[in-house]
């Protein structure tokens, strides 16, 4: 079924790119500038994963994060920061204040595809979380690869590798997206489960 993704970013000319770059992989994107103009879609209906711009005007991305994790209809709901900032202090305070991971601009295609589809596969448990290509399963809530019924034993780097082709598997990628997937998600992506 068709993932729902609600952007918030008030520099137009990203969200447009983000918009073109979601819509073209088949998502149904609802593009929205500021906080106060989203919250109406997330009163109507919650999507499936949130883009959130860290420094918007008016309300922060911050300050919404903290918001939706407080209300019990949307405590769980996926969140993905977006910032310029790429301070290692910075992105320990969204990702304890509950986003679920984290983008720093400017950020490959690739890339933002491949983390929004892991959020959400992430969210969505255990049955959408297993990606099988022949005989090697790279399981996206473990953190795992087997191959057969043999379990890899793998350093977090080479598990990030697996991650990305899977998530990425019968595209061409090259040495920028490796680093980009490897750089960028390192400490998020194994990070322990929410439950
Ligand atoms: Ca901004």
């Amino acid at each position: 079924s068709t993932i729902n993704v609600l952007v918030v970013e008030d520099e137009e000319a990203i969200l447009t790119l983000i918009q073109f770059t979601l819509e073209q992989a088949g998502f149904n994107v609802t593009g929205c500038t500021s906080v106060e103009a989203a919250k109406p879609h997330l009163l109507e209906k919650l999507p499936d994963v949130v883009l959130l711009d860290w420094m918007l005007p008016g309300t922060s991305g911050i300050q919404l994060t903290k918001q939706l994790r407080q209300d019990q209809r949307t405590k769980d709901l996926p969140i993905i920061l977006l910032t310029a900032r790429s301070d290692d202090v910075d992105k320990e305070m969204g990702l304890n204040l509950g986003a679920d991971d984290y983008l720093t601009k400017p950020f490959d295609k690739a890339e933002l595809l491949a983390r929004l589809q892991a959020v959400v596969r992430r969210s969505k448990g255990h049955s959408n979380s297993i990606i099988r290509t022949g005989d090697v399963e790279v399981n996206l809530d473990t953190q795992t690869v087997t191959v057969g019924t043999k379990t890899l034993h793998l350093t977090g780097k080479e598990y990030g590798i697996m991650e990305l082709l899977s998530l990425r598997k019968g595209s061409t990628l090259n040495k920028d997206q490796f680093l980009n997937h490897l750089y960028q998600a390192n400490s998020f992506l194994h990070l322990p489960m929410k439950s």
